[in-house]
């Protein structure tokens, strides 16, 4: 079996067990006689499937029963729009500005009410973390919003902002479940699972129960309400079966390898091992401040378009997949999800090194 080194930012490297164990469930789960792709999704079958990866997801990251989960359809980006239609309510929506995703996620909020851009780091192309430490926010502010881990420009937020009280809402697509987190510092928190969970097309949330709107909205598509999906557990319609389970492998392998603790230490040893070498290379650099630096995402380049390309043909020769970094930003981009072994990023490393020492004029 050939398995490559997979830096992509997502759909992204999944547990070797996990993909073993979907193999083995493939035509036959647990002896029903078909696939989880094949069973009703108000079959008892489903309902465990989807009843325990929810308590699993709650047992790992430490949720309480205040907080909704929810499974999602539409990718993070139907949140962008959902989170203005559902929570703007002729307030203002307040939004950090940290990148592309957030950009996204204010032109919806715009289409449906007032809008905030308390802080942004747009001026230096978001290599930084905008200090949010004491922002000013309208008076009739609904909610702060912010991007957690910037997936493209490789930077995360180390401390939260100060919200003054305001509810908190997180799209956490690129760094869910990476380390441990205090849900109660958090309205709601939400993210795509293709990058460090599950397969693509689904969206985990939780939400803080107060914050969800107890009527029916009058203006919203029912498919695009919240409570819709509180109501219905997560199936008013029939939801992405596959993915819930899959995920649910994976949460049983976060659990089996000891937790949100353990996945933070071993992420950090990742990142330790690639941005030590970023600052002591003579060839790359990483492209975002340090204190800034995603754990998950690392974008750097040797600041020349030639050597950057050949860097990455070369790569690929060794084995090394979707390095290539976005193109706002430019150069490579080493992605480094829990799934991924330290040895992968070991390999990137020394391979580095070498390229640095054949190059280096
Ligand atoms: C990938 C990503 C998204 C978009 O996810 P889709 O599932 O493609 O909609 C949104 N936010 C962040 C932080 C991401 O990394």
């Amino acid at each position: 079996m050939h398995r490559a080194y997979n830096f992509s930012a997502g759909p992204a490297v999944l547990p070797v067990e996990v993909l073993q164990e979907a193999a083995a469930d493939m035509l036959d789960y647990k002896g029903c006689g078909m696939s989880v792709m094949e069973m009703s999704h108000r079959s008892k079958m489903f309902q465990d499937i989807i009843d325990t990866a929810e308590a699993d997801f709650r047992k790992i990251i430490g949720i309480p029963d205040n907080y909704k989960v929810l499974f999602l359809h539409g990718g993070a980006h139907l949140d962008f729009a959902m989170v203005p239609m559902n929570f703007q309510q002729g307030g203002t929506g307040v939004y950090i500005n940290t990148g592309s995703w957030t950009k996204k996620a204010i032109k919806e909020a715009k289409k449906f009410g007032k809008v905030c851009v308390a802080a942004s780091s747009e001026d230096k192309n978001f290599t930084y973390i905008p200090d949010c430490s004491d922002l000013e926010f309208p008076e009739d502010s609904k909610y702060l919003y912010i991007c957690e881990n910037n997936t493209i420009f490789g930077t995360e937020y180390h401390k939260l902002p100060n919200t003054k009280g305001l509810p908190l809402i997180s799209d956490v697509s690129s760094n869910f479940l990476s380390r441990p987190m205090n849900i109660n510092d958090y309205a709601m928190i939400y993210g795509g699972v293709q990058k460090n969970i599950g397969p693509a097309g689904l969206v985990i949330a939780a939400i803080r129960e107060d914050l969800i709107p107890t009527e029916e909205l009058p203006t919203v598509p029912t498919m695009l309400q919240y409570k819709t999906h509180v109501d219905g557990g997560s199936m008013y319609n029939t939801p992405n079966c596959w993915s819930i389970y899959v995920c649910g492998l994976v949460f049983k392998w976060i659990l089996a390898n000891g937790g949100l603790e353990a996945m933070a230490k071993r992420n950090e040893e990742k990142a330790a091992l690639l941005y030590n070498y970023l600052d002591n290379s003579k060839m790359f650099h990483g492209t975002v401040v340090k204190e800034d630096r995603s754990v998950m995402n690392a974008p750097f380049t040797t600041g020349d378009k030639d050597l950057d390309a050949q860097f990455i043909a070369e790569s690929k020769k060794a084995n090394f997949e979707n390095l290539k970094g976005h193109r706002s930003v430019g150069g490579m981009r080493a992605s480094m999800y829990n799934a991924m072994p330290k040895a992968w990023v070991e390999e990137l490393v020394t391979f580095m090194e070498d390229f640095e020492k054949r190059n280096l004029k």
